[in-house]
């Protein structure tokens, strides 16, 4: 995902104010890290800029997970050193060590100013104080009580935990952002009501690791609402689906792993209070290849455990993302992966043709399989995937659904595009909504509207609002 922020929002004015350029690049975690700085630089009275020429500082928040995101990365701090000169870099990707251990990004791009980790507001203040001054006076006040979002007024990522425990031999995650760091409750769910409290309607849990949120710190007990709350998932999830339910809103939980405590959650989904909706990423089903993964949960029996949450809430759409032609997979696993995906009905998945990452310990497994095996699992996985999808969104329709609206041209009269529980923003597909046939009928974003269900069309379903 890339977002210019330097268009997120109006900033104040005021005569002299510096401005700062800010590009974000990279996941929804990286996206929350964008928008700590720069509620912190709104806060402080700097401005932002639309262009890099017109700013005194462009700062990069990077992606460095796979070698298309390092090389945007790359390729965007050299176009913002070009255009502007002042850069300072943060995230994934300023972490990253080069060749000989050195700091990759100093190494292609010495000139910047500074580089940081993720996950670094602070060390990225200090490097705007030391080069661009604090203005005076700053417009505390002008600072929206829920912090600068990145994201449509209407939804927001709640970020709950930094870092992961695990060691997936694909991913290098946990070498760029270190072991789990939870948040503590209290701001957890005060962050929540701020969103909630300023307008919006659909809140989505993220982490490296949701399911583990609490673990480092021995699930303690913290203070919410002049409660004791403990920092668990179980016990957070039931204050955001009570914080979600005052305010007329939807919360959403990504990256949760399969472990046995997750099925705590489930009656919550069936009994309305948080969506039915899980993103689970699986990213295989055999037992071996999860294994040579070093997934956590590998021990788990997934598709047991999906069969379950299905009985116990027959509404769920679980989410995925998967892996072809990891290194030794064979025909037989994959065609293990292919059964469980027809097995498990997984509603919306994703598949990635294996590709070594640097850094990562899976490059030195045996087995490498050649690229056209790898995009030929991918591509076979795929159409089985689109088969389980499009019969589940086919069976969708005459249903009335509840639909949050994400567009609407012409206040509505000309239709719109929204989503429902089954969607996630960006990842998933949506509901395009016909133009309403009652002409009292409007549509407004960040509102909901009930639909009814006419068609289907690739991910997509097509709607009459009613
Ligand atoms: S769970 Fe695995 S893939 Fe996810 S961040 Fe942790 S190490 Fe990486």
């Amino acid at each position: 995902m890339t977002q210019d922020i330097a268009t997120a929002a109006p900033t104040p004015t005021t005569a002299a104010a510096p401005k700062i350029g800010f590009v974000s690049l990279g996941c929804p975690k990286a996206l929350t890290d964008s928008e700590l700085i720069l509620t912190q630089l709104r806060a402080e009275g700097y401005e932002t800029s639309k262009t890099f020429q017109g700013a005194d500082l462009v700062i990069v928040n990077t992606c460095g997970f796979i070698d298309d995101a390092v090389k945007e990365s790359l390729d965007t701090i050299g176009e913002a050193l070009a255009d502007n000169g002042k850069v300072i870099v943060t995230g994934c990707l300023g972490a990253k060590a080069g060749e000989g251990g050195g700091n990759l990004v100093r190494q292609v791009h010495p000139k910047v100013l500074a580089v940081t980790g993720p996950h670094a507001t602070d060390e990225v203040m200090d490097a705007v104080h030391l080069h661009v001054p604090k203005p005076h006076d700053p417009f505390v006040d002008l600072v929206p009580p829920a912090g600068v979002k990145l994201t449509p007024k209407h939804y927001a990522y709640l970020k709950i935990s930094e870092g992961c425990n695990h060691r997936c031999s694909f991913c290098i995650i946990p070498s760029m952002r270190g072991d789990l760091v939870s948040r503590p409750i209290g701001d957890v769910l005060g962050e929540a009501q701020r969103l909630f409290e300023s307008g919006v309607k659909e809140l989505l849990v993220i982490s490296q690791d949701t399911s583990a949120y609490g673990v480092d710190v021995k699930y303690r007990t913290g203070f919410w609402d002049g409660k004791p709350v403990k920092t668990k998932l179980l016990d957070m999830v039931q204050a955001l689906a009570e914080l979600a339910e005052r305010h007329g809103a939807w919360v959403r939980l990504h990256y949760v792993y399969p472990y046995p405590h997750v099925d705590e959650i489930l009656p919550l989904m069936a009994e309305g209070k948080i969506l039915p909706y899980l993103d689970v990423p699986f990213q295989h089903a055999h037992p071996d290849v999860l294994k040579r993964m070093k997934r956590p949960a590998n021990g788990e029996k997934n598709l047991e455990r999906i069969l379950r949450w299905r009985e116990i809430c027959p509404e769920i759409v679980i989410r995925s993302t998967f892996i072809a032609g990891f290194p030794g997979e064979t025909e037989a696993e994959f065609q293990y992966l292919l059964d469980f995906m027809r097995e498990a009905q997984i509603d919306r998945a994703g598949c990635f043709a294996y590709s070594p990452v640097e850094g990562a310990s899976a490059n030195e497994l045996a087995g490498a399989l050649p690229d056209e095996v790898r995009d030929e699992r991918r591509a076979r996985f795929m159409a089985v995937a689109e088969q389980v999808s499009a019969a589940k969104l086919q069976r969708r329709v005459g249903a009335t659904m509840q639909v949050l609206v994400d567009s609407a041209p012409a206040l509505g009269r000309k239709g719109g595009v929204g989503r429902s529980y089954a969607d996630a923003p960006e990842i998933d597909g949506t509901v395009r909504l016909l133009p309403p046939e009652k002409a009292s009928k409007t549509l407004k974003v960040g509102e909901f509207t009930r639909a009814h269900i006419v068609a289907a069309e690739g991910h997509d379903l097509i709607a009459m609002p009613v």
